[in-house]
């Protein structure tokens, strides 16, 4: 399995030398999500929020870099037309993505689309791989996406100022319609997924797939250390990040033999989040799909849910 050693190259990449003993949970958290009502539970998101940038912004200062969007030449992809894109990202380096668009003028809803540990913009339009092709998916069901090649970092959340340059990127495009953007994405992508929509309220509605677990179930497996930047751990547990998406339509995609987040301990994650969407008066737009089978995208609800959460909008 591929994935499964390219993630196992990762994880010893990114391991600290020094650590031994094994992280633990917290015995009591910083921010916990403990609000009762609306007016409570607003400020949490806020104040979680700004503690998320800080944490990105220790590791990895957030520069003015122009952002200098090329796109290629659209060729037909059967179903949908598809361009090289390249943008200048946070450290002035050239990133490359895919991008995707309908037959027509638009303007139409788009999707960032995010790879996990050893993928790319290719495999992520693969329908082979893990990811089962959903970029290419999404693009014959209307949207355009954008997926990008992002560089493992020592912690995944060093990525969260170039995927909010992918938005920035898809503002500038004259035929996406601004006010309907999705994430979705598989593994570390689905963190990502979690980061850019926990982040950033220009996104409308995400799919986390394969990464949503309580921080217990997450330090269970030995998973890739870089989903914990210092300061994280000790904030909330790891599934309340998601509270921040609400009241937007989050779905969580949850295989049942995943062998990186046990699936107890997604339940016990999606718990958490029903309750902040619930307290938030949004418990309607917050969904799980399970399935059977190991790390892998599914899009059997993935697909209707964002064609119904970005195209209601319009
Ligand atoms: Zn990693």
């Amino acid at each position: 399995m591929l994935w499964l050693v390219s993630f196992l190259i990762a994880a010893a990449q990114a391991a600290p030398a020094a650590q031994t003993a094994p992280v633990q949970v917290p015995e009591k958290f910083q921010m916990p999500f403990q609000a009762t009502n609306a007016d409570e539970a607003g400020p949490w998101q806020q104040s979680v929020r700004a503690r998320l940038f800080e944490i990105v912004q220790a590791q990895n200062p957030h520069k003015d870099t122009p952002l200098d969007v090329k796109p290629g030449e659209f060729t037909d992809a059967r179903g949908f037309q598809k361009a090289q894109l390249t943008f200048t990202g946070n450290e002035s380096q050239t990133i490359d993505c895919w991008l995707t668009r309908p037959d027509g003028d638009g303007p139409f809803p788009a999707i960032v689309c995010l790879h996990g540990h050893g993928g790319d913009r290719d495999m992520i339009h693969d329908p082979e791989s893990i990811y089962k092709g959903l970029a290419a998916q999404y693009a014959r069901r209307g949207f355009v996406t954008l997926a990008p090649t992002l560089a493992h970092c020592p912690y995944a959340p060093n990525q969260l100022w170039n995927l909010m340059r992918l938005v920035d990127v898809l503002h500038t495009l004259p035929y996406v319609d601004k006010s309907r953007i999705g994430v979705a994405g598989l593994s570390m992508g689905g963190e990502w997924s979690m980061w850019l929509a926990a982040c950033d309220t220009r996104v409308s509605a995400a799919v986390v797939s394969g990464w949503m677990c309580s921080t217990e179930g997450v330090l269970r497996v030995p998973n890739c250390p870089c989903w914990m930047p210092p300061g994280l751990l000790e904030l909330c547990d790891i599934a309340e990040v998601h509270v921040l998406i609400a009241p937007r339509p989050l779905l969580i995609e949850s295989a049942i033999s995943d062998g990186c987040f046990p699936i107890d301990a997604t339940q016990t994650g999606f718990e958490k989040i029903v309750r902040g969407y619930t307290v938030l008066g949004a418990v309607q737009n917050v969904r799980r799909h399970t399935f059977p089978g190991g790390h892998a995208w599914s899009g059997e609800q993935a697909y209707p849910f964002l064609e119904k959460a970005l195209n209601s909008q319009h």
